[in-house]
């Protein structure tokens, strides 16, 4: 539970131009955001892929690819250049901030382990690489991407009580009284009487005492970069799904009950079956499971599957993804009560691909969350797709810093 420094809800009547960096996980994103006031704005981004080697690499290499990302992104449109701007940094790993633009990092999570980075300021080492650069962009804040996705929903629909990321790892923030939050005191010149809290829901229960975890999960874990870390987030996020399944595929061609016991090279390989994969497996409608058997065969070269191996994986890959779905059902529900929510109108912002792609993933959350309080408190419950709001969310969040002379 850590205070992102963000207080008050936006009211859309911000304006400016803002820089918007989003580190998520699987791209960078770089976007430029015109807050035009009356809740409107225009935004321009490019995305660039982050290697696998910069994510093991060195945080300086990690900087310096970022700060030529920017760069290249300000020379494409000349009527930056030289210009000074203020850029708001979702850097979506577990940050203990000290100020609004000012953060160390705790540890990485998805897959992401460079050195010489944990325990550094973040803002300060992504500032120097610019610097380097000769770029004129200040780092006015760092920002989750719950937070920014929050904030986003919020400019537009003030209802919106918690931001929720279910993309490469899973995260959530919410609304709490400042009074409630005991890790911070508010200094005198904040009036607001709300901070958002990043939940960094992703660790929950890294003591293993409640999360119903089966062998595929202890295989995962086990051989996954941040052993014993982020165990929520691998039963529920993009990153781990197709992996928890290919660990119960493994396991039930062991025991000869798939496959007719024959594996492949793709098979045997760790990450090799994707999250997006699992989720058309599970949408394969059609009567012979051809969409499945294409995966199955061509991509992960399995000789040769009958229908019954089919309907089988279709199960396991169904199992895999409605067990998420429950458990960020419970998580959102734990929130939700906490905050005096259940019954009451309330709109959930979501973003990340595993929400948007994975058709049966709202229906299957809303579908535990009756389970525990009945149809009609969750019809009062919305879920919006805020899709991609993180840059227009870290946009206003730099402006509110700089307006309100937040930052460091
Ligand atoms: P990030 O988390 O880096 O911001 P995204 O929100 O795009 O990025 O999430 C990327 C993750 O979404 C990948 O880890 C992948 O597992 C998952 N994903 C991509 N496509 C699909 C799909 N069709 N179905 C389910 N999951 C998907
Ligand atoms: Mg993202």
């Amino acid at each position: 539970m850590i205070p992102s420094y963000v207080t008050g809800r936006p009211t859309g009547k911000e304006t400016g131009d803002y820089l918007a960096l989003d580190l998520g996980g699987t791209n960078l994103r770089v976007c430029l955001v015109t807050l035009k006031g009356n809740g409107s704005h225009e935004i321009e981004q490019a995305k660039f892929k982050v290697e696998d080697s910069l994510k093991t690499g060195d945080m300086v290499d990690l900087c310096d690819f970022i700060a030529s990302s920017v760069d290249a992104f300000l020379q494409e449109r000349p009527h930056l250049t030289g210009k000074h701007l203020e850029l708001a940094y979702t850097f979506s790993f577990p940050i203990l901030q000290t100020a609004i633009n000012r953060g160390t990092l705790k540890q990485w999570t998805k897959g992401f382990s460079c050195k010489n980075a944990v325990e550094k300021d973040v803002a300060i080492l992504l500032q120097e690489a610019l610097s380097r650069r000769g770029l004129p962009v200040h780092i006015a804040a760092i920002v989750n991407d719950t937070v920014g996705t929050l904030l986003a929903h919020a400019y537009r629909h003030p209802e919106t009580a918690m931001g929720v990321i279910m993309g490469t790892g899973s995260n959530a923030c919410y609304y709490e009284k400042i009074d409630k939050i005991q890790k911070w005191t508010r200094p005198e010149n904040i009036e607001d009487d709300e901070m958002v809290v990043n939940m960094e829901w992703g660790a929950f229960d890294n003591e293993r005492r409640v999360l119903p975890m089966t062998q595929y999960d202890n295989k995962l874990n086990r051989e996954s970069r941040n052993v014993h870390q982020q165990l929520y987030e691998k039963m529920v996020a993009g990153m781990y799904l197709g992996e928890i399944a290919r660990n119960a595929m493994i396991s039930l061609i062991d025991h000869m009950l798939l496959f007719s016991g024959e594996s492949s090279p793709s098979m045997n390989t760790q990450w090799a079956f994707e999250t997006a994969y699992l989720t058309q497996i599970e949408c394969d409608t059609s009567k012979d499971l051809s969409r499945t058997r294409d995966i199955l065969e061509n991509t992960m070269g399995i000789p040769l599957t009958t229908l019954a191996d089919r309907q089988i994986v279709k199960h396991v890959c169904g199992f895999v993804g409605r067990r998420a779905a429950r458990l960020v059902a419970c998580g959102l529900s734990g929130v939700l009560s906490h905050c005096g929510q259940i019954g009451q109108p309330t709109v959930v912002a979501i973003d990340g691909s595993l929400f948007e792609k994975y058709s049966h993933f709202e229906a299957y959350t809303r579908e535990a969350m009756e389970e525990m309080f009945g149809q009609a408190s969750v019809e009062k419950i919305r879920f919006d797709h805020a899709k991609d709001g993180s840059g227009l969310g870290a946009a206003i969040i730099a402006m509110i810093a700089d307006q309100h002379h937040l930052s460091a």
